[in-house]
C-alpha cells in the first residue's frame, strides 16, 4: 500500500492551510500560481512555514492553474511549466516525512458554466499527468462544486495511475450539493468512483463543516478529509477578511476528528497559526472507526401547488391557442393598458405575454402588472424574464416571488444588451443565459432551493423559450432550439414572421421536435412601419409586393388598416394549416388589431375543428 494511505490506517494527518490568502496579504497582483515561475522563493517559504507549524501533508500551489483560469492572466500556455515548478518548489521545502499532494481545482464553478465534460477532462488530464510525472505522493482534487465533473476525473486518473486520490467537494449548504444530492450520498459516489480519501473543503468555516460531517457516514473503502475555511467572510475597510480565530479553529478540529476525519487542513483564510492549533489540539487523538450519524431532517415536498388551470403547453397540444403580447407602459398612466387587458380577457384570449424591458428600454415591471392581472382578470399572464437585469441572487428571488403570486407561465430569455436601448451605459449582468435560467426554474420545479436544500413546496413553472426564425440559416436557429429543449424548455414562441413561405419553412425545420410552437404574427400598421421593418429590423424582409401594396394606400388610413388586417389574416391561415399556437404581437398598443385577428383565428379554427368532427 502507498505510504500515505498506510499512514492514515492508524493516524490522523495534518495538512496545510491557504497559500493564496498569504500571497494576497503580501500584495499579490496576479494569480497565486504565476508565482511558481516568478517568485518560487516566496512559495517555498510558505510551504516551509506550514511544515514548521506541523503540516504532515502539503499541497502544490496549483489550485487555479487550469487552462480556463490561467487564460484570464494570459498564462494558458504555461499550464505544464507551472505544475512542474510547483512540484519542484514543494520538494525543496519538504522534509523526508512530508507528503506532497498535487492540487487540481474544479472547472465548473458556482455559475452554471457551459464547459463540456470532455473538454474539462482533456485539460485536467494534462495537469494530473504533469503532477504525477513530477513525483507527487497523491493527487488532491479540491473545491469541486459539480459531482459529475469530480467522479469523471477520478475515474480517468485511476485508469491511468496507481496513485492515491484525495477528492473534495464544495457545498453551499451543510446538507446538500447545489443539485439537491445529499452530501453523504455524494461522498459515497466519490469513493465508489475510486477516490481513496473523500471530503469537503472551502465555503464553510469549521462550525458548518462540523454540521455537515455529523451527517456523513464513514465510507467503507475510503478515509475522510476536511479543509474548512477560516470563518465566514467579513468586509473591513472595503477589504475581505476572515476572523482571527486560530485557537477556536483548533478546538473545532478536534470535533471533526470525532466525526471521522483523518486528514485535516485549512482552506481560504487559514494560516500557519491555524495549523499550529490543529496540530496541538489533535495530538494524542486516534482516528475513529465508528460514529453516530445524525440523519438529515427532510422536508417532504408533497405539498405541490395545485393549479386548476391547464398550462399553455397542454392547452396548445390539445387545441388552437392564442397568446397576445401587450407590453407594460413606459409611464404610470396605466388606464389604457388595463382597459386593453380587459378587452383581451373578454375576448377569451388564452394568455397575455408581458415583455421584460424589451429592447433594453425601461417599462413598468411586468411582475407588478402580472400580479394585478391575476387579481382582476381571468386571462393568464406570461411573464418574460431577461438575464440582463438581475444577477443570480436577483433572478432566483424573482422566480420565487413569481411562484408566490401563482404566476407560473414564464419565458426565459438572455435579453437584448443595454447598448441597444435608452440606457446604453447600464450593466448587462448575464450571470447565466436563458438556458441557465431555465435550469434554475426546473430545479425549483423539483423542489430544490438555490443552495440545494428543500424549497418545501415545488414550483409549477411552465417554461417558454424564444425562437427567432428570421435568420439567414434556419438550421443554426433550430439547433439552438433543440438545445433549449434538451435543457427542459416546455414550448417555444417565435419572433414575428412575415411570409407564408417562412411559416412552412419553420414547420418543415421543426416538425421533428416534440414541443409546441406559437408562431408570431405582428400586423404592419402603415407604409412607414413597413419600410422600417424591412430596412431597419435585422432579419425581417417584406416582399416587394407587400411594400407596393402598402405604398399604394399610404394616404388612406382606413384602407391601410384593411390591408394590414387582410395580410395578417392570410398569415394566420397558413399558421393554422401547420400549428395550433398563434402568438399575436400588438403593435403600438393598438389592441383592436389583435382582437380582430384573434377573433378571426377562432372563427377559422372552430370551423376546421367542426369539419374534422
Ligand atoms: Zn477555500
Amino acid at each position: 500500500m502507498n505510504q500515505l494511505l498506510d499512514k492514515l490506517q492508524n493516524n490522523i494527518l495534518v495538512a496545510d492551510g491557504a497559500i493564496g490568502t498569504i500571497l494576497y496579504s503580501e500584495g499579490l497582483d496576479t494569480c497565486p500560481e504565476a508565482y511558481n515561475l516568478t517568485h518560487p522563493d516566496k512559495v517555498e517559504r510558505i510551504h516551509r512555514t506550514y511544515i514548521e507549524a506541523g503540516s504532515d501533508v502539503i499541497q502544490t500551489n496549483t489550485y487555479g492553474a487550469n487552462f480556463e483560469k490561467l487564460k484570464v492572466f494570459g498564462l494558458e500556455h504555461k499550464v505544464k511549466d507551472i505544475h512542474q515548478a510547483a512540484v519542484d518548489i514543494a520538494k525543496k521545502a519538504a522534509n523526508d516525512e512530508t507528503f506532497i499532494l498535487g492540487t487540481v481545482g474544479g472547472f465548473r464553478g458556482i455559475k452554471q458554466e457551459d464547459l463540456e465534460l470532455s473538454s474539462i477532462q482533456y485539460h485536467t488530464e494534462i495537469q494530473v499527468a504533469t503532477l504525477v510525472e513530477a513525483g507527487v505522493d497523491g493527487i488532491l482534487f479540491e473545491t469541486y462544486y459539480d459531482l459529475e465533473e469530480l467522479t469523471n476525473i477520478i475515474k480517468a486518473t485511476k485508469r491511468k495511475y496507481d496513485i492515491p486520490v484525495i477528492a473534495q467537494l464544495t457545498a453551499l449548504n451543510t446538507n446538500y450539493l447545489r443539485n439537491g444530492t445529499e452530501i453523504n450520498d455524494a461522498l459515497q459516489q466519490v469513493a465508489e468512483s475510486g477516490a481513496d480519501i473523500v471530503g469537503l473543503n472551502c465555503h464553510h468555516g469549521p462550525h458548518h463543516m462540523q454540521q455537515s460531517f455529523s451527517h456523513i457516514e464513514l465510507p467503507n473503502h475510503a478515509f475522510l478529509s476536511c479543509y474548512p475555511n477560516a470563518s465566514l467572510l467579513d468586509i473591513e475597510n472595503s477589504k475581505f477578511k476572515y476572523s482571527d480565530n486560530a485557537a477556536y479553529f483548533g478546538k473545532v478540529a478536534e470535533q471533526l476528528i470525532n466525526e471521522g476525519v483523518r486528514l485535516i487542513g485549512g482552506c481560504c483564510g487559514t494560516t500557519p497559526e491555524h495549523i499550529q492549533y490543529i496540530k496541538s489540539s489533535i495530538s494524542g487523538l486516534k482516528p475513529v472507526s465508528e460514529k453516530n450519524v445524525v440523519p438529515i431532517t427532510k422536508y417532504i415536498n408533497q405539498k405541490e401547488q395545485s393549479s386548476k388551470k391547464q398550462n399553455l403547453t397542454s392547452k396548445v397540444k390539445s387545441r388552437p391557442t392564442i397568446i397576445v403580447e401587450l407590453d407594460t407602459p413606459k409611464h404610470l398612466d396605466t388606464d389604457l393598458f388595463f382597459r386593453n387587458i380587459k378587452k383581451l380577457d373578454d375576448a377569451d384570449i388564452d394568455a397575455v405575454t408581458l415583455a421584460d424591458n424589451s429592447l433594453a428600454t425601461v417599462r413598468i415591471s411586468n411582475v407588478a402588472a402580472a400580479s394585478i392581472i391575476k387579481q382582476r382578470f381571468d386571462i393568464e399572464p406570461l411573464v418574460h424574464i431577461t438575464c440582463r437585469d438581475r444577477n443570480l441572487i436577483g433572478l432566483q428571488s424573482h422566480l420565487l416571488g413569481l411562484s408566490l403570486l401563482n404566476i407560473n407561465e414564464i419565458l426565459t430569455i438572455t435579453g437584448d444588451p443595454s447598448k441597444i436601448g435608452h440606457l446604453p451605459g447600464a450593466t448587462n449582468v448575464y450571470d447565466v443565459n436563458s438556458k441557465g435560467l431555465t435550469e434554475i426554474a426546473l430545479r425549483f420545479n423539483r423542489g430544490i432551493n438555490t443552495d440545494g436544500d428543500a424549497l418545501k413546496t415545488k414550483t409549477n413553472f411552465n417554461i417558454a423559450g424564444a425562437f427567432d426564425p428570421n435568420v439567414r440559416k434556419l438550421d443554426g436557429a433550430v439547433r439552438r432550439l433543440e438545445k433549449k429543449l434538451e435543457s427542459g424548455t416546455h414550448y417555444f414562441i417565435t419572433q414575428p414572421v412575415y411570409s407564408k413561405e417562412k411559416i412552412k419553412e419553420v414547420y418543415e425545420a421543426t416538425k421533428h421536435i416534440d414541443a409546441p410552437l406559437f408562431i408570431g404574427v405582428m400586423p404592419v400598421t402603415s407604409y412607414n412601419n413597413a419600410l422600417f421593418l424591412h430596412n431597419e429590423v435585422p432579419g425581417i424582409k417584406l416582399s416587394e409586393d407587400i411594400l407596393a401594396q402598402f405604398e399604394a394606400v399610404k394616404d388612406d388610413k382606413v384602407k391601410t388598416k384593411e390591408l394590414s388586417i387582410k395580410l395578417s389574416k392570410e398569415l394566420i391561415d397558413t399558421v393554422h394549416e401547420y400549428f395550433n399556437g398563434l402568438y399575436l404581437i400588438t403593435p403600438f398598443q393598438k389592441v383592436d388589431y389583435t382582437l380582430e385577428l384573434a377573433n378571426y383565428s377562432k372563427s377559422i379554427t372552430s370551423t376546421t375543428q367542426e369539419a374534422i368532427l
